[in-house]
């Protein structure tokens, strides 16, 4: 890799677009106000225990086996705190240096001020990851700040602009744990930043320290908890060592006794891409067992959830028509995004009929309706306990669940 700097600049640019887009196409988004969780595409309900899980638990370790293998290249390469603190950095030098040089009492206020509109314009985008997009905008467009939400949505405005403006990078080596959680995961097979001279070839220029967006000196260690692995010092070295034809000191090595990244040495492609042991294999099956168990669990997914329950307060009512007459109740939540219906009917129970209110029952998108029908035998028709099915067909996707249900008749004299 020629230039660690322009890949950087690269995968911030994707994960930036990314950031901004996810909420917005459901892709990930957690629903706070109508307890929905969204995960590519499909809106689960917060009691889909199964679904949630598994996408969290993919999601965790995602985290986990990139941190195994690959160190903190999330927080160098990834993280939106580590693109926004580095963006306000690039734009406080390009008021001062280029764009109000010769201004120096509009430098600070121009610059506050646009951190401020960028700091509205991110806290709706993160805001959006827990409040529906379209109702964040009427409450942003009529300046609520007497709800809950809009209190909420104002104080994560007034902290992005704190963050961004003063705090930025420091962020990263006080509050934010997954660089402490790092230091647990790696081990001596993890992707480093490390500086070799064993033939004492540094020059003393200091332009890796200059560089570093965290102020470190790599040549110190390589286990400092502020590197976020970014590369920057790698360029650096690079560049100024080149021109005394001479190759760079700083490297990203396979632990601090490993091979460089990139060093082909007749390593096999699976030690290359950092499969180095029995962990990282455990690590990626492990992530493997939770894609395989999430992707199950979404296919075998029911947009319409039908739910029949017999009434077993009273066992049976016997109607003034002499028939037999027991009772259920049904629940149909729709957790599809149009409009569906539910037919219900009958099976194995000959001479028997089904009394509902409304048949099919219709549902819209987000709602759960609830409701009851009787089933109808005659008194002579059968015995104590008749067992029978119930089916229930959604409509128009002529899904059909079956339920095994019992119809309860009194004793024959
Ligand atoms: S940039 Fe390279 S040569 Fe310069 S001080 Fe750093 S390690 Fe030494
Ligand atoms: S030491 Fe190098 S890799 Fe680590 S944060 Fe500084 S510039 Fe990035």
């Amino acid at each position: 890799m020629d230039s660690w700097h322009r890949l950087r600049r690269w995968v911030q640019a994707i994960c930036f677009a990314m950031f901004v887009a996810l909420p917005f196409l459901d892709v990930i988004r957690f629903d706070i106000p109508r307890q929905r969780f969204y995960f590519a595409g499909y809106e689960l309900w917060i009691n889909e225990f199964g679904i949630v899980f598994f996408a969290l638990m993919f999601l965790m370790f995602v985290v986990v086996a990139g941190s195994v293998l690959y160190g903190r290249v999330y927080c160098g390469y990834l993280c939106p705190q580590m693109i926004f603190s580095e963006a306000s950095l690039h734009l406080e030098t390009s008021i001062r240096k280029r764009w109000l040089k010769r201004h120096a009492r509009l430098q600070r206020p121009a610059y506050f001020a646009a951190v401020a509109a960028a700091s509205v314009a991110l806290a709706f985008i993160f805001i959006a990851y827990f409040v529906e997009p379209r109702e964040l905008w009427h409450r942003l467009a009529s300046l609520d700040i007497r709800t809950a939400g809009g209190i909420s949505g104002a104080t994560v405005t007034i902290l992005t602009f704190l963050d961004f403006s003063l705090v930025r990078l420091r962020f990263c080596t006080t509050v934010c744990p997954y660089g402490y959680l790092q230091g647990m995961l790696g081990d001596g097979n993890t992707l480093l930043v490390q500086y070799r001279d064993p033939e004492k070839q540094c020059i003393e220029c200091k332009k890796c320290v200059r560089v570093c967006p965290m102020g470190i000196d790599i040549r110190s260690s390589p286990f400092q908890i502020e590197c976020i692995h970014c590369g920057e010092c790698i360029d650096a070295c690079d560049e100024i060592l080149a021109r005394l034809k001479k190759p760079g000191l700083i490297h990203y090595a396979w632990g601090d006794k490993g091979e460089l990244l990139g060093a082909n040495g007749g390593q096999a492609w699976y030690r290359r891409i950092g499969l180095r042991d029995g962990k990282r294999v455990v690590v990626l099956l492990v992530l493997a067992c939770y894609a395989a168990g999430l992707t199950a669990a979404l296919a075998m997914r029911h947009p319409v959830l039908v739910r029949i329950s017999p009434e077993r307060a009273t066992l049976y009512r016997v109607g003034e028509d002499g028939r037999i007459y027991n009772r259920f109740r049904y629940s149909i939540s729709n957790r599809s995004r149009k409009n569906t219906a539910v037919v219900f009917a009958m099976r194995e129970l000959p001479g028997a009929s089904m009394i509902l209110p409304a048949n099919p029952v219709a549902a819209r998108p987000g709602e759960t309706v609830q409701g009851w029908f009787e089933i109808a035998r005659g008194a002579g028709g059968g015995q104590m306990v008749s067992h029978f099915v119930l089916a229930a067909t959604t409509v128009p996707d002529q899904v059909t669940d079956t339920f095994a249900e019992t119809f309860l008749a009194p004793e024959k004299p």
